[in-house]
């Protein structure tokens, strides 16, 4: 899609600072990281939803999430890995991306600490999303 900022990086027309590529996918720096190191990896094809990509392309791209984040995890201790789906999620560009997000002891980042509330309704809610499985 040609007016994808992440099929321009693939495509060499705006560059970046890359750290891995195989046939499947890419990996490189956020422009505006949340932390040394903050990596995006994305699918070299474009599609803006997780649940878009085919299944032989999903896997391929899981198998590279995990190399990306065994070097990362070299790099330090600990990563948050997200990925924002959709709008509603915080999605600014839509092409599938996985942030891989460097963590270090002291760090202001606060991915992991959402507020809770008590649900009532975890039975139904439990029945309506395993229904929606089945499809
Ligand atoms: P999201 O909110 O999950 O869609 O995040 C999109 C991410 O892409 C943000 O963290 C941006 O900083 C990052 N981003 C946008 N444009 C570029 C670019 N040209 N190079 C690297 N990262 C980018
Ligand atoms: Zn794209």
């Amino acid at each position: 899609m040609l007016s994808c900022v992440f099929c321009k990086i693939i495509q060499g027309e705006i560059p970046a600072q890359k750290i891995y590529e195989d046939s499947f996918s890419l990996a490189f720096l956020d422009i505006n990281p949340a932390s040394k190191g903050h990596t995006l990896l994305i699918p070299k094809d474009h599609y803006e939803l997780l649940s878009q990509m085919p299944e032989n392309e999903y896997l391929a791209f899981m198998k590279t999430l995990q190399k990306v984040v065994k070097g990362l995890m070299k790099y330090t201790d600990g990563v948050n890995i997200l990925q924002n789906n959709g709008k509603d999620a915080g999605q600014l560009v839509p092409h599938v991306h996985f942030h891989i997000i460097p963590r270090r002891p002291g760090d202001e980042i606060k991915i992991e600490t959402w507020r809770t509330h008590h649900d009532p309704d975890l039975d139904k809610v439990q029945k309506v999303i395993q229904s929606l499985l089945k499809d």
